[in-house]
């Protein structure tokens, strides 16, 4: 209530530009367009996206003001294209705990590395023999080199291990198995493979490989934040208006989830822990009910020095907070009285079964604002993202970009074929 009180006495004094009364208007209008939605989360991805464009300079503040109703609508899109194809739902979490313990420096920061080290390669010979070549299970990788092991090398080389150093194994990478990965076909060039190891004799004559790609399994959003990066610094490099504002909704998205801890680990819903829906009461329920109070001046777009490691630092800096939110939930279920945790509500037409508000009001002050520092911390993260791409890009002029009718039509196109794919109604992959 404070911070309500906070707000409008700013806004009667004055002090305010048309943009922040335009971002308050704009929340009540997203927090009634949420109650015909399927999906609380909605809100918060919706909110975020709007709120991000008033960390903006000037110059960039004029397009993404002008389109910003687009960039409000479509910071769902990924969500959307789950339904589409199933290689969308890995981009949108990772768990991290998976693949070792904080603060995971066995985890290859770059893409093509961490594919180098995560992907499992298998040799086919001529008699119809799969032997394993490379992964994670039989390997141990540092700076420089891999040492590979296991019953595949053995019957491949007649050794009990081989080395192999890392470039000329990442380059194979990059151009063989990197641009396969979203692809159905995971087929390799035997020979090419083993000519990587020209020092040793193979045994074995070879017929195929192909490879299994494990990073997906687990999800891949801290690469994935990197490579949207790319995109949109290039799409503003490009001037092309209608990738920007795809590039930049779709982005705030990501940058969305990659604020909430329980995008962060494989307990993502407490289903490990018997504390089943636990991801939408922190990411959905509580910003639903409360995000009128946040505060969400975040202050000027920074320019980000190293934005591939600033993926992972805001992705662990989510991960450390992912046992605070599974503590105080199962304490206060415990603890809270047993009537007074899910009530009925009335949405429209329908009966919800959720958590009551007095719950998640207690759940929330229990986490010390936490759902508040982290909507706000993505707010202030998602503005610095695109500053960083349009100044990286060399700042161009945004004023006379826009979008030609062909380019208008292609998008509402592109709309028409993401609603007919959730019209479908089956989620590749995990529900979060
Ligand atoms: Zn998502």
């Amino acid at each position: 209530m404070k911070k309500i009180i906070f707000f409008f006495t700013i806004i009667t004094a004055g002090i305010l530009t048309s943009g922040y009364v335009l971002q308050h208007t704009g929340r009540d209008a997203i927090n009634r367009v949420s109650t015909t939605c399927e999906d609380w989360g909605f809100v918060g991805h919706r909110l975020l996206n709007r709120y991000a464009v008033f960390t903006l300079p000037p110059e960039m503040m004029v397009f993404y003001k002008k389109n910003i109703e687009h960039i409000t609508e479509h910071a769902v899109d990924p969500d959307k294209r789950r339904y589409a194809t199933k290689h969308e739902a890995p981009r949108h979490y990772i768990d991290i705990d998976h693949w070792g313990e904080y603060p995971y420096d066995n985890i290859p920061r770059r893409w093509t590395p961490a594919l180098a080290k995560f992907t499992d390669v298998f040799l086919v010979t001529t008699q119809n023999d799969t032997l394993q070549l490379f992964g994670n299970e039989v390997s141990k990788m540092d700076k420089y080199k891999m040492i590979l092991y296991g019953e595949g090398i053995q019957k491949i080389f007649a050794k009990d291990s081989v080395i192999i150093y890392n470039e000329p194994y990442n380059k194979f990478v990059r151009t063989s198995i990197e641009p396969q990965v979203f692809r159905e076909d995971h087929t390799l060039n035997g020979e090419a493979l083993l000519e990587l190891f020209a020092h040793e004799t193979p045994q074995i004559e070879v017929a195929g490989a192909f490879f299994e790609d494990q990073l997906s399994k687990y999800g891949i959003i801290p690469w994935h934040l990197q490579a949207m990066q790319r995109k949109l610094t290039q799409a503003f490099a490009d001037k092309n208006a209608a990738r920007i504002l795809q590039l930049s909704a779709d982005f705030g998205h990501y940058v969305g989830d990659a604020h909430v801890p329980l995008h962060t680990t494989t307990n993502y819903n407490g289903q490990l822990t018997n504390q089943l829906g636990i991801h939408a009461f922190w990411e959905s329920r509580v910003l639903e009910l409360f995000n009128e109070e946040y505060d969400t001046f975040v202050g000027k777009a920074d320019y980000i020095d190293y934005p591939e490691d600033y993926a992972w630092e805001v992705i662990l800096a989510s991960h450390v907070l992912v046992d605070s939110v599974l503590n105080v939930e199962k304490r206060l279920v415990r603890d809270f009285p047993k009537d007074r945790q899910m009530c009925f509500e009335e949405r429209l037409e329908r009966t919800i079964h959720t958590q009551c508000e007095e719950f998640a009001r207690v759940f929330d002050q229990e986490m010390n604002g936490m759902v508040e520092q982290r909507f706000t911390a993505a707010i202030h993260a998602l503005g610095s993202l695109w500053y960083t791409a349009w100044v990286d890009a060399g700042q161009p002029n945004l004023n006379k970009i826009g979008l030609n009718k062909k380019e208008k039509e292609a998008q509402s196109e592109e709309e028409k074929e993401l609603e007919k794919a959730v019209k479908g109604g089956k989620i590749f992959g995990r529900q979060h």
